[in-house]
């Protein structure tokens, strides 16, 4: 087949190859800028509870506008961040901006829970639960406000290790999020064995769910499962209205989408939640 392609192919994907490897450095490169300028944001997503039709927790998401490359996805820098290593100081650095944040706004009165992701390399990391623990006594959160959110990989690898590290983090009184859940390789059995407090039903299943009826059956099946063993769920991408009924029939207990809001500043939150939560209707 190789030999079918022949040399243009070659030719042609070579650089293409190239400039990939380019771009990446690029953007590796102002990733350490922008850590050393701390020059990355956090944005804050709404998480509705269903029944109580009200706002009970916001997910931390960050944003990056760089000088030089514009704005980019967090889903294109992370995994660069990842490989070069530098996802362990942009991470601390979220955990803290969030962790202040959800504190200064507790004082003001509004209380949520806050979602931060963390990366399997940062949670990995001999000291992560250690630095949990002093952000948590620095800015004097409560823990039952801190949910950190994993994915389902993170528990296949060194199973041992992750399950005295989920350990230790309970003992702190936090919560545990799944993150993504459907999309890893972990098997069912895997999920008893860990301490966990929700699943985040990934919103490749939820986008299209009304139309198709796999989907259907593999959320309606992700939330009896949640159910089942005592834990929370979240359905994230909730684009419509029509999709509220659905998930409230299966007694879905949160939603997370642009249908209530995008991920927002942090100047933006409060006064948007004021303004929009008492007419929540779904
Ligand atoms: P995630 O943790 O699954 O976050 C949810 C993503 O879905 C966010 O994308 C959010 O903006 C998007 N989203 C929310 N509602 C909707 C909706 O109704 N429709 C659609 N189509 N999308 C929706 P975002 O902010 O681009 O982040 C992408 C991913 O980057 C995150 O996925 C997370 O894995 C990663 N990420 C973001 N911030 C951090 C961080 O601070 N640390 C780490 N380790 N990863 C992060
Ligand atoms: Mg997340
Ligand atoms: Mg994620
Ligand atoms: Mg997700």
């Amino acid at each position: 087949v190789a030999k079918e392609r022949g040399k243009d192919d070659y030719q042609k994907y070579l650089p293409t190859l190239r400039t990939k490897r380019d771009e990446k450095l690029s953007i590796e490169k102002r990733v350490r800028v922008a850590i050393a300028q701390k020059s990355f944001q956090v944005y804050y997503q709404p998480q509705i509870d269903l029944r109580e039709k009200r706002v009970v927790g916001l997910e931390a998401l960050l944003r990056w506008t760089d000088k030089k490359l514009g704005v980019i996805s967090p889903s294109v820098f992370i995994p660069i961040a990842e490989e070069s290593g530098l996802i362990s100081s942009i991470g601390d650095w979220v955990l803290e901006e969030a962790c202040l944040q959800a504190k200064k706004w507790s004082e003001k009165g509004f209380t949520m829970r806050m979602g931060i992701n963390i990366s399997p390399i940062q949670f990995q990391r001999p000291d992560f639960v250690s630095k949990v623990k002093s952000i948590l006594r620095d800015t004097g959160l409560n823990p039952q406000l801190l949910d950190l959110e994993i994915t389902e990989n993170v528990l296949l690898y060194n199973r041992e290790e992750c399950a005295k590290t989920l350990t230790r983090l309970k003992e702190l009184g936090i919560q545990i999020s799944i993150d993504d859940f459907g999309t890893g390789y972990s098997s069912l059995s895997y999920l008893r064995q860990f301490p966990i407090d929700t699943l985040k039903i990934d919103k490749s299943f939820i986008l299209e769910v009304l139309d198709n009826s796999n989907d259907q059956a593999i959320v309606t099946s992700i939330i009896q499962l949640a159910h089942n063993m005592n834990m929370r769920v979240i359905a994230e991408g909730v684009e419509s209205t029509e999709m509220i009924p659905f998930l409230n029939d299966r007694e879905c207990d949160e939603m997370q989408g642009f249908l209530y809001s995008k991920p927002l500043p942090a100047n933006e939150v409060t006064s948007f939640v004021a303004k929009t939560e008492p007419s929540i209707v779904f």
